[in-house]
């Protein structure tokens, strides 16, 4: 049995969910199907989520709706009648986004989310009476039949434990069953989001409870690329990936997937697949939790820029106990995350994403580094890029490091930092922005 979730570009037209019918009626595994909000269907589109936020936020400023509302009930109607359904259905929709203007704005922690959740919820009852006009035997199951009970953090839900045993239940519904994704509902019924781009997570959630053998994720690529198609001219896409390596390329720049939504699958040991909607031939990228006959060393390279690093000298640092404590109290204290940190004997460099060192905090930490700890040195290194090499099998290959290298200095590129962490899932680099195309495309002609 496969989970099935498509996201809002494969769900933006009638032309769209032409093809969505097709690939769920292609494969009688497909039982449970999660959808996002119609997405956009050009680039200058918006999307039903952005159209209910701005509806949002003339209710909640008491200002006239009466445009956003049509705005978004024509957006579904739109698609109902270029699809010929009956259009009682369009009646419903509406009533529910009128609705959404009459919840009370006081003492309500989630009327946002409940505003945002309307984009899926709606499309789902939507796809559901398309389904069954189409001979498919589906229903429209709510999160709350589903049994995703959430926790009451609005726009930051997590699943409650004990719901992935009522969502064990829905197996044995027969039907077809289309699922809205991105929210849950709280233990006292109210509608909570996960966060943006949740509906990935409902998919992972609802793969998890009804121990799926497969949970597909249609999107508008074939899976994930080798390298970012607007560095690389045509990169292929990888066929088959770990979850670790998923995890390594998704945090360097690749944003196919929800961060959040590999972790159920991947501690449920279920492979999941990422599809074109537009292309359902082509194999996709399977994500898995071993290679078991691929013995490719490097699956990936990823790159991300707006990385800044914090490098701090002095003299013995090595022999000087709770050094390091301190710094990453001060930075702990001062509520920034960090992301890798190089050190040397007498140096240590903190590297972390600029948008987490804001002009105060850097203040501080200069004149804590200065007056309390007496470092010799302090510099902030700023318009830094990371490249990842990514690979699991790198462990047993020899000469990554060293084919990586010398491309990169043939292309006269200087490596500020190098790290390997002991997994060994990934290199990275930390170069200087201006050359990161550069060193992703000498590092794939290199490896591909
Ligand atoms: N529609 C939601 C968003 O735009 C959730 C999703 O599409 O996954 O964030």
């Amino acid at each position: 049995m496969k989970v099935t979730k498509f996201g809002g570009s494969s769900l933006a037209s009638a032309e769209q969910l032409q093809k969505v019918l097709n690939i769920v009626k292609s494969d009688q595994e497909r039982r449970f199907i999660v959808v996002s909000a119609p997405g956009k269907r050009h680039p200058e589109d918006t999307k039903v989520t952005d159209a209910l936020i701005n509806y949002y936020n003339h209710y909640i400023n008491q200002e006239d709706t009466a445009e956003e509302k049509k705005w978004i009930v024509e957006r579904y109607r739109d698609i109902a009648t270029e699809l010929n359904l009956d259009l009682t259905i369009i009646d419903t929709i509406q009533n529910a986004i009128e609705h959404l203007a009459t919840l009370p704005i006081e003492n309500n922690p989630y009327l946002y989310d409940t505003f945002l959740a309307a984009g899926e919820d709606n499309n789902a009852k939507l796809i559901a009476a398309y389904f069954k006009e189409n001979g498919l035997d589906a229903v429209y199951l709510h999160p709350r039949e589903a049994g995703l009970f959430v926790s009451s953090e609005p726009q930051n839900a997590r699943l409650l434990p004990m719901s992935y045993h009522h969502i064990e239940r829905i197996t044995h519904n027969r039907h077809i069953c289309i699922i809205p994704g991105f929210f849950g509902v709280t233990i006292d019924n109210d509608i909570c989001t996960f966060s943006r781009g949740g509906s990935d997570i409902t998919g992972s959630l609802i793969a998890t409870g009804t121990h799926a053998d497969l949970y597909e994720n249609f999107t508008d690529v074939d899976g994930i690329f080798a390298a970012h198609p607007g560095v690389v001219h045509k990169p292929h896409s990888i066929s088959e990936l770990t979850y670790k390596e998923m995890r390594e390329l998704a945090y360097a720049g690749f944003s196919v997937l929800h961060d959040e939504a590999l972790i159920p699958v991947y501690r449920a040991k279920i492979p999941l697949v990422i599809k074109n909607t537009n292309n359902p031939d082509h194999p996709g990228t399977k994500v898995i939790l071993k290679h078991e006959d691929l013995d490719l060393p490097v699956v990936g390279i990823s790159g991300d820029d707006q990385f800044v690093s914090i490098n701090i000298s002095k003299y013995l640092m090595n022999r000087e106990i709770g050094f390091g404590r301190k710094v990453l109290q001060l930075l702990e204290e001062l509520n920034m995350r960090w992301e890798h940190i190089p050190t040397g004997i007498d140096d240590m460099s903190i590297v972390l994403r600029k948008r987490e060192l804001t002009p105060e905090k850097e203040e501080k930490i200069i004149d804590y580094l200065q007056n309390e700890l007496h470092v010799d040195e302090v510099d902030i290194e700023r318009d830094l890029s990371i490249i990842m090499i990514v690979g699991e099998k790198m462990k047993n290959h020899i000469g990554i490091t060293s084919t990586a290298t010398k491309v990169l200095s043939e292309k006269n590129i200087n490596l500020e930092m190098i790290s390997q962490g002991s997994s060994e899932v990934s290199i990275m680099f930390v170069i200087k922005t201006q050359q990161e195309k550069e060193a992703i495309r000498a590092l794939y002609s290199a490896f591909f």
